[in-house]
């Protein structure tokens, strides 16, 4: 019986009761039983809610992040592990690297981002602050703090590692605690990678549950904070949103019907032809087409339809091989299991009867390697071999409506882009369709219309098919998802998806109490000044709101003069004070902009080696009013932000820069970033 993890231990069930048997997808020998019989579902939601919600409120997001990369570094030292057993589910190596690595590769992506772009406590700000009363003294800004609930995920049977790997990264990283229910017939897989974390010890407690089985009962059990994250066909997508609470976010990614077309000028005999066909292939093979992003609709142009139906089959015949993914040469393995072969031949007979011709491969069970090595029959594998059915535009609603959830795809004709577009929009909404053409013209009318339609576009060309990372595969930093048919959610994208376990909240207040509240200082909150140079402070000493306020200095025009000729940057602003003062913006000669800043920098700096290590750039730099020759100008410079980094002895230090001159007026605001030192010098590492 397979084991669940809840509430800090693991769980098997009195006994076999109802249990699902699970079977090796090439021989059909039982692997393992799945049932959650008698689990404490309830208790599980509370010791997320309770321990997890606790745990995680004890980190903040850069120590989150952290965790996220050991977290990758455990399953990658253990990850032929997972390949292996994988293989039982018929996949391949190559498929396991899709899922176990891509699955790897999302947490090392989470953490990267989380420790680059969320700042180092647990509050998110979105957008800047605005002013709301003219003093200055009332101000409002939208935050994002985490759902104090548990998000639940449900996951499809073809992404047992990366499927709940992409949600419980952001998750993890948002604060809230996941509980993971993985599809019952490749539950297993997620088992073995749910064990090696547990096992790694390094698990916050409550973080991360696992029910090998179902949730019977589960959506009474949720309320407002909770989330659910469902991955899975469409009908019981809709199903399960019935039956969600209100008050509970309700995500969902579903099956999608997604496109690739092939531009009218990618004719037989480029290199962009080529790359179709290949994209094509890799599609229809990879996991035995069983992933959510396969193309599932190849449209080409009418006049390419039987050059593509023959160049698909010439790269099947050389490249793929069908079998039991224990021998060795096997490329393509199995669908998960009978039922879901079935299933896929189900879908094939409704394309065929719809009036489609089979162009590629065909019904009958293939001969395969079997895992000894030699050919044959093997009937109680759930083997199917590629198939391309083809139609003319003309394509009935069944094409752009059913899912053949395996290696089958539909090839489709059009004349003319309109009919193109149409075809892909016909999906329904879909999670991606790629176009190949090396023309930008066909790629922006395209896009034009398919754009609204889709979760990703991916334009193939000359330039991008040896890099381009494929139709199939989302990438953490893009986001992932579809309107319409495809679930209308959206997963991944980066930090997007770390605030999908958020809730956003516009705080107004004084800008003292903003800056308490958000850690970060805010224009008209208190300053400390004239004291010890902030420059002087580590961070273990600099506190936001900590300034400097320089002395006023005289900008001449010899100085205007002197930075032109050695910058040589004489732009007739700052040279030639009648074609100056014909410009609307000037009233004569002008300070470069880039003078003022390095002016500042030469007012507010503080020479002598200290804690602080570099300065490694500007933010938001906005020139407001001229300078002219005999104006002076001051600095002030204010500690806004302060991000320690976790794993070095320095962090990063955000600081407010304001120029003003000799009547107050602002001549030039930004931020200056700089890298400084946690500790002071003398207790520092010798190294740095
Ligand atoms: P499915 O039959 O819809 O099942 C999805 C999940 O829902 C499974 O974990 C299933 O558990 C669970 N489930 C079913 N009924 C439930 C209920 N009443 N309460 C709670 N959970 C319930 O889909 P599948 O066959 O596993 O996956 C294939 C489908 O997923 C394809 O259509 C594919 O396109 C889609 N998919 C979409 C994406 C995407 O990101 N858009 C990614 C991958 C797959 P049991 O297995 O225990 O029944």
């Amino acid at each position: 019986m397979l084991a669940s993890f809840v509430q800090g231990a693991w769980w098997t069930p009195a006994d076999e009761t109802g249990a699902t048997v699970v079977r090796d997808a090439s021989t059909g020998a039982e692997i393992t039983r799945v049932s959650s019989r008698g689990i404490d579902l309830a208790g599980a939601l509370e010791h997320a809610r309770t321990a997890g919600q606790r745990s995680l409120g004890e980190l903040t997001f850069p120590q989150r992040a952290l965790l996220l990369k050991q977290f990758a570094q455990v399953l990658a030292a253990r990850k032929s592990e997972l390949y292996e057993l994988a293989k039982s589910a018929g996949a391949t190596v190559r498929d396991s690297m899709v899922d176990v690595d891509g699955g790897i590769g999302v947490l090392f992506t989470y953490s990267s981002k989380g420790r680059r772009e969320l700042p180092a406590g647990q509050v998110y700000l979105d957008g800047p602050a605005e002013t709301l009363a003219k003093d200055g003294s009332f101000l409002g800004r939208h935050i994002y703090t985490r759902l104090p609930g548990v998000a639940v995920q449900i996951n499809a049977f073809n992404f047992p590692t990366w499927g709940p790997l992409e949600k419980f990264a952001p998750a993890l990283l948002a604060g809230v605690p996941t509980l993971i229910k993985p599809a019952t017939p490749t539950a297993h897989l997620t088992e073995a990678w749910v064990r090696m974390l547990v096992e790694s010890g390094l698990v916050p407690d409550g973080a991360l549950q696992l029910v090998s089985g179902a949730l019977p009962g589960v959506f009474e059990l949720l309320r407002l904070g909770d989330v659910v994250a469902f991955t899975g066909s469409a009908s019981t997508a809709q199903a399960l949103r019935a039956q969600t609470p209100e008050g509970v976010r309700f995500m969902s990614e579903t099956d999608s019907i997604n496109a690739s077309v092939l531009g009218p000028d990618a004719v037989p005999g480029t290199a962009t032809f080529d790359a179709f066909v290949r994209q094509l292939m890799v599609e229809l093979t990879a996991k035995s087409g069983q992933k959510c992003t396969a193309i599932r609709r190849a449209i080409v142009p009418v006049e390419s339809m039987d050059a593509v139906a023959e160049a698909l089959q010439t790269a099947l015949a050389a490249k793929v091989v069908v079998g039991d993914p224990h021998a060795d040469g096997v490329t393509m393995g199995p669908v998960v299991s009978l039922a879901q072969r079935d299933e896929v031949m189900r879908g094939v007979r409704k394309l065929v009867d719809a009036g489609g011709r089979m162009l590629v491969g065909s019904t009958a069970a293939p001969e395969v390697v079997r895992a000894d090595g030699t050919v044959g029959a093997a009937p109680d594998g759930a083997f199917v071999a590629p198939i391309l059915v083809g139609f003319g535009a003309d394509a009935p609603d069944v094409v752009h409506e059913v899912e053949a959830f395996g290696p089958v795809s539909a090839l489709v004709g059009y004349s003319g882009l309109d009919e193109a577009a149409e075809l892909v929009n016909r999906g329904g909404g879909s999670l991606v369709t790629s176009v190949a053409t090396d023309d930008p013209v066909v790629a922006t009318a395209l896009l034009a219309r398919i754009a609204a339609y889709n979760g990703r576009v991916l334009f193939l060309d000359r330039a991008d098919a040896r890099t381009s990372t494929g139709h199939g595969s989302p990438v953490p930093h893009l986001v992932h998802g579809g309107p319409g048919r495809a679930g209308g959610g959206e997963e991944l994208g980066g930090i997007r998806a770390v605030l999908h376990f958020m809730q956003r909240t516009a705080v107004q207040g004084s800008p003292d109490m903003l800056t308490a509240l958000t850690g970060v200082w805010h224009p008209g909150a208190a300053v400390a000044s004239g004291g010890e140079h902030p420059f002087r402070k580590p961070l273990s000493r600099l506190r936001v709101g900590d300034r400097f306020a320089s002395a006023a200095r005289e900008v001449t025009l010899d100085d205007i003069e002197t930075f032109a000729h050695f910058t040589g940057d004489t732009f007739y602003a700052h040279m030639d004070e009648q074609a100056a003062a014909a410009n609307p913006f000037f009233p004569g000669r002008v300070a470069h902009g880039y003078l003022l800043v390095s002016f500042a920098a030469g007012l507010f700096v503080d020479p002598a080696p200290g804690p602080v290590l570099a300065n490694y750039g500007l933010e938001n730099l906005r020139f407001i009013t001229p300078v002219s020759p005999g104006d002076s100008i001051r600095v002030e410079l204010t500690a806004k932000q302060i991000t320690p980094r976790e794993t070095d002895d320095y962090g990063e230090v955000r600081w407010d820069a304001v120029i003003r001159n000799q009547n107050d007026d602002l001549v030039a605001a930004y931020d200056v970033l700089t890298l400084v030192a946690k500790q002071e010098a003398a207790s520092r590492s010798p190294q740095r």
